[in-house]
């Protein structure tokens, strides 16, 4: 392909490496778990042995169930493996699942930094209700079921009033729709996200030219890939796409960036298509 006399510039000198010295990857192409030996066997999940590192010099031994979980730092939902303490019972770390179809054991740092989550001292273990004026800060610990008898019986009773006086926001809408199914067939439709902000532009584009919401294309066995300001490096949705485009790449794919900053992956790629400041209208 032609390289743009910007691409030339940044190569001569030294911004980005050689496109045109592009190295032979292909015995490098690893689609299948295979070669991800550190991770353990499914045969040793029951119980799998590891050395306590904080007791070193002595190797004491400790045993690990490992259950097969998902992120949830964003909605690529990456496998994690949970290990957890047989002793303690306690969550130890988390690594990825090389036996998940869409990660394949290849997660973003935030993957296995979920730890922290589980660790995080001010992590809130059960319902809370507020005692005293708003912005007080003053809350008492209630039950489970006093917290769902109490907010059913408020939705219900907006509801009696009127349809659309109930407004469910989540994080992430991430647990396959059952509260907005549960809310709808009551008759609320007040569902919002995270995500309806967050990724709305681009579902938006993907809903009106694919009809089709984040559509995965075989990036693999792809022969031109054409990223429209979109970053292998940076976004976290991207993991499993991005771990794709690469395999694609070193099996001869041509990578085109359209993106008005050389991001790294523009540096990557075979073409990279800036606009100049002003020129887009
Ligand atoms: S891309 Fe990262 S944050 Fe998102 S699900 Fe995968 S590991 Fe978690």
């Amino acid at each position: 392909m032609k390289r743009s006399w910007i691409e030339t510039f940044s190569e001569s000198i030294g911004l980005i490496p050689k496109i045109s010295d592009r190295p032979d990857w292909s015995e490098f192409v690893m689609e299948e778990p295979r070669e991800l030996y550190k991770y353990p066997d499914p045969s040793e999940w029951d119980d799998f042995t590891e050395l306590d590192p904080l007791a070193w010099p002595e190797k004491k031994e400790r045993h690990y169930s490992i259950v097969p979980t998902t992120c949830f730092n964003c909605e690529s939902a990456c496998g994690l493996l949970a290990y957890v303490d047989k002793d303690s019972n306690q969550v130890r770390k988390f690594e990825g699942n090389p036996h998940h179809p869409g990660s394949r054991g290849r997660n973003c740092a935030k993957g296995p930094a979920t730890i922290n989550q589980i660790n995080d001292t001010e992590r809130i273990l059960y319902p809370l209700k507020r005692v005293g004026e708003r912005g007080e800060g003053k809350w008492e610990r209630i039950s489970w079921d006093q917290a769902l008898e109490e907010i059913s019986e408020k939705i219900a009773r907006s509801i009696r009033k009127r349809k659309d006086g109930v407004v469910y926001h989540v994080g992430r809408p991430g647990h396959e729709g059952y509260a907005e199914r549960v809310l709808k067939a009551w008759g609320v439709d007040g569902h919002n996200s995270h995500t309806n902000i967050c990724s709305a532009g681009a579902r938006t584009g993907y809903a009106l030219w694919h009809k089709y919401d984040r559509p995965s294309p075989d990036h693999t066995n792809a022969k031109v890939i054409l990223l429209a300001s979109s970053h292998l490096e940076t976004g976290h949705y991207f993991n499993p796409h991005a771990q794709r485009i690469m395999e694609g790449m070193m099996k001869g794919a041509k990578l085109i960036v359209m993106d008005p900053r050389l991001s790294n992956t523009a540096s990557m790629a075979d073409e990279w298509m800036p606009t100049y400041p002003g020129s887009e209208t």
